[in-house]
């Protein structure tokens, strides 16, 4: 039922693969374009994660160190995800508050939406681009769009849906789920159980944003479209009533409390052309002026600096860098037979959070060292640098110590004394080097030898 491109081996069997290098071919070119990081394994049941791709798009120097707000749009195949995207994309590429929307005529490109472009497979797909936005406080953050596209609807693969959802909710920080409210009843406890043990650690909810997106919404003399019908709407159907099943009581109890802003959005009908016709190319003049009015105040309702969401994690945001962390963390949970259990999800949080802690921790040290004795630094006395270093160490391990961090004290020292190790393997090889600049140690570079002569 999913045609084409399911079912590969390996990370390096993937066709997608071929296409990285592409990717950075084109984008030397500026031209942008959907890009799979997360890929379904058929013959393993399982999900991979295309490091190099993911790596691409985060670590690139301009935002690897910014804090990261990740949009995902959520849902079965063929619920306009693509569509939506498209829009945001606009939006992002504008980013003017009035003109952005595009021009009467103009086809609609980007995710393409249109059959025959993009193969429909359950994953993951990222925008290669990864904007910067400044917020309205002058700070730069970072955007990641994603569409994450599971086989919703089909009962078989509920096990794969509920895992590519739950690595889709783990790691934004906006999440958009096109669907009907009730669709998200299948992976709750999940979610309310994760948000539970995460919140014993951390006194905070441990997602951001989740808005529910309902399209095709015909009853806009009961709640009007856009979010405040979406809020009366929202607030009927999360409603605990007595005579509900009780498991559905609780995930209507707790979901609030997993994520800091739930919210609704009621999209009208974009008209029969969009729905039906199949020359359809996504230009404004064949949509609905009621759906264009809504679109207008949804995208930047997501994507408008004053309301970009930045991506926390135990109450602390982090960086397009620390995201790479937290990806392969959650995939190696997300690989088993079984849907991931809580305990492991907040284990592998912990994981993440250490090592990206324990990252920056050794980040000031060695910029800090780099200035005492790097490369275009002179000569000083072992006995000096053996001080820095003490000094260095010690303030790199207590920054690391001051994070906020999830897994106990005893799960914590680990990653320190790890920490420790590679502080003191890092000072073995500045020591090194310094010797190396001792003019008075036997002189083995010409450039040596030079500056002897010249004293
Ligand atoms: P995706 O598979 O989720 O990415 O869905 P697409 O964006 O490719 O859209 C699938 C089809 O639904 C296309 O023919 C779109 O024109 C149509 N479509 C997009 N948004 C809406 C909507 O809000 N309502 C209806 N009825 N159709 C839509
Ligand atoms: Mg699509």
């Amino acid at each position: 039922f999913l045609p084409g491109g399911y079912g590969f081996k390996s990370d390096r069997s993937h066709p997608r693969n071929e296409g990285v290098d592409d990717l950075q071919d084109e984008e030397e070119l500026g031209t942008a374009r959907p890009v799979q990081i997360v890929v379904a394994d058929e013959e393993e049941h399982s999900f991979l994660l295309q490091e190099a791709a993911l790596e691409r798009l985060l670590l690139r120097e301009e935002v690897q160190d910014l804090n990261v707000v990740v949009v995902s749009v959520a849902g079965a195949f063929r619920k306009g995800k693509s569509f939506l995207l498209d829009f945001m994309l606009r939006y992002m590429y504008r980013q003017s508050p009035d003109s952005w929307v595009g021009g009467e005529e103009q086809p609609l490109t980007g995710f393409t939406w249109r059959g025959g472009c993009e193969r429909e497979t359950t994953g993951i797909l990222a925008w290669s681009e990864v904007f910067v936005m400044e917020k309205p406080d002058g700070s730069k953050v970072a955007v990641l769009l994603m569409d994450t596209q599971g086989a919703f609807d089909s009962q078989s693969t509920i096990r794969e849906c509920a895992t590519l959802f739950a690595l889709s909710t783990m790691t934004s920080s906006v999440q958009v789920i096109i669907s009907r409210i009730r669709s998200y009843a299948f992976c709750p406890q999940l979610f309310t159980e994760y948000g539970r043990l995460a919140m014993k650690e951390v006194c905070e909810k441990p997602f951001q944003t989740l808005m529910f997106l309902v399209r095709d919404w015909s009853y806009p003399y009961e709640h009007p479209y856009g979010l405040e019908g979406g809020r009366s709407f929202l607030e009927k159907r999360l409603q605990v009533k007595p005579n509900q099943h009780e498991e559905l009581q609780n995930v209507r109890k707790h979901i609030r409390s997993c994520f800091s802003n739930i919210c609704c959005f009621l999209l009208p009908h974009p008209g029969l052309r969009v729905a039906t016709n199949p020359h359809f190319d996504g230009r404004l003049k064949d949509i609905d002026d009621e759906f264009k009015k809504e679109l207008l105040n949804l995208v930047p309702a997501l994507l408008s600096p004053q309301n970009l969401v930045e991506k926390e994690i135990g109450g602390v945001k982090i960086t397009c860098r620390d995201l790479v962390l937290y990806f392969k963390a959650y995939m190696k949970i997300y690989q088993g037979e079984e849907l991931p259990h809580p305990k492991s999800m907040l284990q592998a949080t912990a994981e993440a959070n250490n090592l990206a802690a324990a990252a920056i921790a050794k980040d000031l040290y060695y910029k800090s060292m780099e200035q005492i004795c790097g490369g275009d630094r002179p000569y000083i006395s072992p006995s000096e640098l053996e001080r820095h270093h003490a000094e260095l160490r010690q303030s790199s391990v207590w920054h690391f110590r001051s994070v906020k961090k999830m897994g106990g004290e005893e799960f914590c020292r680990r990653y320190q004394e790890q920490l420790e190790v590679e502080l003191n393997e890092a000072y073995a090889n500045f020591s090194k080097h310094n010797d190396g600049k001792n003019i008075f140690s036997a002189a083995r570079t010409p450039a040596t030898l030079f500056a002897v002569m010249f004293i």
